[in-house]
Order: C-alpha cells, then sequence, then structure tokens
C-alpha cells in the first residue's frame, strides 16, 4: 500500500511537472501573437529620493494580460521570451511605450524638475546589434533626454562581459543614459571590477534590504551594505534599494547613505495614473 501510495506520488509530481511544461509550452506559443495583439502592459513604481521623499522617478515593470491565465508577472514569461529572442521586440515595445509615458509626466510636470523612467533589459537585448539605434530613436521620437532614461542590466548579465558587449552600454553611457546594475550582490560581485563597467547607478537587492527588518539588523549585512554604499560613492555611483517594506527599513537605509529607494512602503508597481498623481503631490 504504502508502496503504491509513494507511486501515486511520484505520478502526481510527474503530472504536475507535464502541467508546468505544458504551460511553459503554451505560453511560449502564445508570446507572438500576444505582443500583436496588445496583451502586454506595463506597471510603474516609483523610485523616491530618501532624503525627502520626493518622486525620482519610476520603473517600468511589464505584465502579460493572458486571455485564459489572467495577469502573468514577468517572471513567468520573460524568461520565455529571453529563449526564443522575442525578449527584443517585447522589450522595444517596452522602451518605447516607457519612454513616451515618461515625456508625457514631464510634459504635464514640466516644473516637477527632471523625472526618470527606469526599463530593465534581458542579455539578449545586450547582444542584440540594434540597442543603440532604437534607443537613440525612441528617445529621439518622444522627445525625451538621454539623461531622463535609466537602464537596468542585472550583474550576472555583465559577469565576464568582454569589451565587445560593453561598448553598447559606453555608447549610451555616452549619451549621457545612465545604467543601473540591478540586484546588485546577489551575483559574483567583483567590486573591482565596478571601475571597468559604463555604471553610474547600483540597486541593491531586496535581499540585503530584508535583512534590514530583523531586530536588530543583521550585524553582517549592515556592514556589507555601508561598504558597498561608501564604495559607490567614492566611485560616483549613486545607490537604489529596492524591496523597501517598511518605515524602519526606510529610515535604516536612509542612515546607511543609500540615494534612492523602491518599494511597497512607497507604492507597489500600477498605473500610470498613479505616477501623475504622485507627481503633482510632489511626494509619496
Ligand atoms: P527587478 O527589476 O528587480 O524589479 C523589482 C521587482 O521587485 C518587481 O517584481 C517589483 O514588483 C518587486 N517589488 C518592488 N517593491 C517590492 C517590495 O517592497 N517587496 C517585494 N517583495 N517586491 C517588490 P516584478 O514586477 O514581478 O518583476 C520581476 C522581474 O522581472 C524584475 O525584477 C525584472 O528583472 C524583470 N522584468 C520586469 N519587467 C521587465 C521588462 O520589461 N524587461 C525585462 N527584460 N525584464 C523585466
Ligand atoms: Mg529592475
Ligand atoms: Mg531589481
Ligand atoms: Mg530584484
Amino acid at each position: 500500500r504504502a508502496k503504491s501510495a509513494g507511486g501515486n506520488r511520484f505520478e502526481t509530481a510527474d503530472a504536475e511537472a507535464d502541467a508546468r511544461a505544458i504551460t511553459r509550452h503554451g505560453l511560449t506559443n502564445a508570446l507572438p501573437a500576444a505582443l500583436e495583439r496588445g496583451e502586454f502592459f506595463i506597471e510603474y513604481q516609483p523610485l523616491v529620493h530618501l532624503g525627502d521623499g520626493s518622486v525620482h522617478g519610476a520603473e517600468a515593470l511589464v505584465r502579460w494580460c493572458h486571455p485564459q491565465h489572467g495577469v502573468l508577472g514577468p517572471d513567468r514569461f520573460i524568461p520565455l521570451a529571453e529563449h526564443t529572442g522575442l525578449i527584443v521586440p517585447l522589450g522595444r515595445w517596452v522602451l518605447e511605450e516607457s519612454v513616451r509615458q515618461a515625456r508625457f509626466w514631464q510634459k504635464r510636470h514640466s516644473d516637477g524638475g527632471p523625472l526618470h523612467i527606469n526599463v530593465n533589459l534581458s542579455p539578449m537585448q545586450l547582444h542584440h546589434p540594434g540597442l543603440v539605434s532604437d534607443t537613440v530613436e525612441v528617445l529621439e521620437r518622444a522627445g525625451l533626454e538621454p539623461s531622463a532614461l535609466c537602464l537596468e542590466v542585472t550583474e550576472s548579465a555583465l559577469i565576464g562581459a568582454d569589451d565587445d558587449l560593453l561598448k553598447p552600454l559606453r555608447r549610451l553611457a555616452e549619451m549621457g543614459v545612465d545604467i543601473a546594475l540591478d540586484d546588485f550582490g546577489t551575483g559574483y560581485s567583483n567590486l573591482a571590477n565596478l571601475r571597468r563597467l559604463p555604471v553610474s547607478v547600483l540597486k541593491l537587492d531586496r535581499s540585503f534590504t530584508r535583512s534590514m527588518q530583523q531586530r536588530p539588523a543583521d550585524a553582517v549585512d549592515l556592514k556589507i551594505v555601508e561598504g558597498i554604499v561608501s564604495l559607490a560613492h567614492s566611485l560616483d555611483l549613486g545607490v537604489t534599494v529596492e524591496g523597501v517594506e517598511t518605515g524602519a527599513q526606510a529610515a535604516q537605509l536612509r542612515e546607511l547613505g543609500c540615494d534612492t529607494a523602491q518599494g511597497w512602503y512607497y507604492a507597489r508597481p500600477g498605473a500610470p495614473d498613479r505616477i501623475h498623481t504622485l507627481l503633482l503631490a510632489d511626494a509619496v
């Protein structure tokens, strides 16, 4: 009996794995038509200055409104799009849409200071030869100055990057586009390597923010964050923290010298109107 129950459990596990594979397969196949039909949309999450809570900008986070499965988060489909190459046109759409949106906010809040828009880039987009020309074209068409755009690249995407891979990022950085190192601290951070990268912002991974939650906060993590902030500032890099969920975390990270923050404590990702409202109020 026990044996057959065990057998069933394996069958169940297999069936679940099969179901997941089928879903993955189905989602992968549905991606191109979904892009054509306009099933993707973008939520924006504000980035705020830790000092005074004013809005620095927003990060564009893509979602898929799937006709059967409902709203899917990027973790469900970005790896699939990356695998098939669809990430290139999808990423271009995200860039175009969010740059246009940022320009729209700027026009309506021209006295509100520069508003930044952060857009995530996948490794495959980095390898795509059209990256620089597409970005220039998108900015020009929308009339957004390059310095208002920040492209987020994960640390792992740049691990072992040779000069060929870094060249387009350098070109963009020379034009004034900010490059942020996303999820910083999770990979094999080679701190000495930082000088070689055309990066102007470090986005400290959520795992550090999470440990600020503990009472007392993890002493080693505190030291690490302190070290990263002082290193970053000595290299003229800004430090953004992600995943700020409580006021205590915000206070701690402010004290540690972080510059900007993002997280549920301020606002969840949401519709573009939300950013408009925050800009009107000039604070979160
Ligand atoms: P990311 O760039 O590190 O984005 C931050 C993620 O943390 C987002 O998840 C955001 O919703 C979530 N988050 C923000 N504040 C909090 C908080 O206080 N607590 C917690 N627990 N989570 C918080 P999301 O939207 O599911 O995106 C996941 C990842 O998908 C992103 O991580 C990014 O790597 C990728 N992604 C999103 N949009 C795009 C895109 O347009 N292109 C590419 N290539 N990747 C994207
Ligand atoms: Mg990001
Ligand atoms: Mg991140
Ligand atoms: Mg992250």
